[in-house]
């Protein structure tokens, strides 16, 4: 796995200058270094994280946000095992988010359970926007109002995106 530290240094505790850095600036979080522990003590068991690329590790709406190379959010997705398992041990559901996409894809992987009917921004008089997406609520299981609000939470805090939610009938 390609994670933010020297894997010496994670596994060590012992932090070269430039690990030293990036966690004293906040730039890898106690979280990441965590996740990124147990997911290299898993490269055996699930080999495809010997492929991934871990980027970035936040909590946010109650999910523990697992921010990864482009292409591997499908990875992660098929080894459902894995993503339970690691949830478990930080008492969190997880969600994997790809960094480098563009605003469609972002959106695809957070409502990953969903189907997005439309995605419009929105501009606010202020000059801010807002990005409204409509999901499919006929045959769908929707999300509860709570679990929209964790992931209107986690856009803001993966991509500093406000967003809207709603339900087309
Ligand atoms: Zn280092």
């Amino acid at each position: 796995m390609q994670i933010q530290l020297c894997e010496f240094c994670l596994k060590s505790g012992m932090l070269c200058n430039k690990c030293k850095t990036k966690v004293e600036s906040g730039e890898v979080s106690t979280e990441y270094i965590e996740v990124a522990k147990i997911l290299l003590g898993w490269e055996n068991q699930f080999q495809f994280l010997q492929k991934v690329r871990l980027d970035n590790v936040l909590e946010a709406g109650g999910f523990l946000v697992l921010v990864v190379g482009k292409g591997d959010s499908a990875k992660f997705n098929a080894a459902p095992k894995l993503t339970r398992d690691l949830g478990d041990q930080f008492n969190k559901r997880v969600l994997v988010i790809e960094s480098g996409v563009k605003d469609r894809q972002f959106l695809e992987d957070l409502f990953a359970t969903q189907h997005i009917v439309t995605i419009n921004i929105i501009w606010l008089p202020d000059g801010s926007t807002e990005t409204r997406v409509v999901l499919q609520g006929r045959g769908n299981r929707r999300l509860s109002k709570k679990r929209l609000q964790a992931l209107v939470n986690v856009a803001k805090t993966v991509r500093n995106m406000d967003l809207r939610v709603e339900y087309a009938y």
